[in-house]
């Protein structure tokens, strides 16, 4: 028992110790981001379009996935994830804002029920249900998912109102990269000097086939990424929360009981409130133009399934919290 808490203490230093790295070296990797992403964009548009047929069709359906990419990573980025004491989040009225379907979200089918209320020990502010403290922001975040230190280049937490963006941002990421993978293929046997088709290219073949490599490593791990995303938000769950639930499902299990996730209304309404679209919300064309829109909740109501205002499986005062983490920091130090 003395020996597995030294090793769980020394895991919790180490994770710390990243933190601070990866805190620190943030901005590097954003710009690291921005450059490759850029050097991979213009690679493909000064060598793939123009081999391809219908220029007329694919050109602008190339241009339309690499600008959905270029948006929803700005958007992730710069927009604050929802920390607890910022001033309300409005709907703006700008061209970049996709208006609602309807303007009044109350004839929706879904049951919307106020969160329950705590104070975060940390930072001392009261917070809904969903709502984590982020040890890097030092506050706490609305319906928090995790901290994007390095990973994808993001530099910052993924909250409320960028995790659509997030995810998003990923998709057209993963679009792209298969794009310029299978496009591309032709033009990797020109760069090798395999066909009798001389390289005239502005880009030199040594740069083209570098970020074609770079794409189909990203391709790979970041559509790994993805599903992993999509399926916690079809089981109605963050990244945070789906650790918290493998323990509830324990709970519920040594007391003979089933663990139900009472945010949980099935995969197809969970993906609809998650992106916001549908019968009362957005159109669906906010998926493939990159137009912001307000998340379904303001983050202090949630929707729960029905006849449900907790968890099932779960007693009152066993639900995890951030405390737990504060308890092994201080016993750390
Ligand atoms: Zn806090
Ligand atoms: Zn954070």
């Amino acid at each position: 028992m003395i020996c597995a808490r030294r090793v769980f203490r020394c895991f919790r230093r180490l994770e710390r110790f990243a933190d601070r790295i990866t805190g620190a070296a943030g901005p590097w990797f954003v710009a690291l981001a921005i450059i490759l992403i850029s050097l991979g964009s213009l690679s493909f548009f000064t060598i793939v379009p123009p081999t391809l047929p219908f220029p007329w069709l694919t050109t602008p359906a190339c241009i339309l996935v690499a600008l959905n990419m270029f948006m929803h990573y700005y958007y992730v980025c710069t927009i604050s994830p929802g920390f607890i004491g910022d001033p309300p989040v409005l709907p703006g009225s700008g061209l970049l804002w996709a208006p609602p379907l309807r303007r009044q979200f109350s004839s929706s089918s879904v049951e919307i029920v106020k969160a329950r209320m705590s104070r975060c020990r940390k930072c001392g502010e009261m917070r809904p249900e969903r709502a984590h403290h982020c040890r890097i922001c030092n506050k706490c975040v609305l319906k928090f998912d995790h901290h994007c230190p390095c990973g994808i280049g993001i530099n910052q937490c993924v909250g409320i109102h960028n995790e659509r963006h997030f995810v998003l941002f990923m998709a057209y990421l993963v679009l792209s990269t298969f794009l310029f993978s299978v496009l591309g293929l032709p033009r990797v046997f020109d760069a090798l000097g395999m066909t009798f088709v001389p390289w005239t290219h502005a880009i030199p073949a040594f740069c083209f086939l570098m970020s074609y490599m770079l794409s189909i490593v990203l391709c790979l791990a970041v559509f790994i990424m993805l599903l992993w995303h999509i399926w916690g938000i079809a089981k109605g769950e963050t990244s945070v929360e789906a650790q918290d639930h493998e323990i509830y499902r324990k709970i519920a299990k040594d007391r003979g009981e089933a663990f139900v996730n009472s945010y949980d209304l099935g995969k197809r309404k969970n993906l609809a409130l998650f992106f916001n679209v549908g019968r009362h919300r957005y159109p669906p064309y906010t998926l493939i133009l990159p137009f912001r829109i307000m998340p379904y909740s303001d983050g202090f109501s949630w929707a729960r399934r029905d006849g449900l205002q907790r968890h099932h499986g779960v007693r009152e005062g066993e639900e995890l919290t951030d405390e737990f983490d504060e308890d092994e920091d201080e016993e750390i130090r």
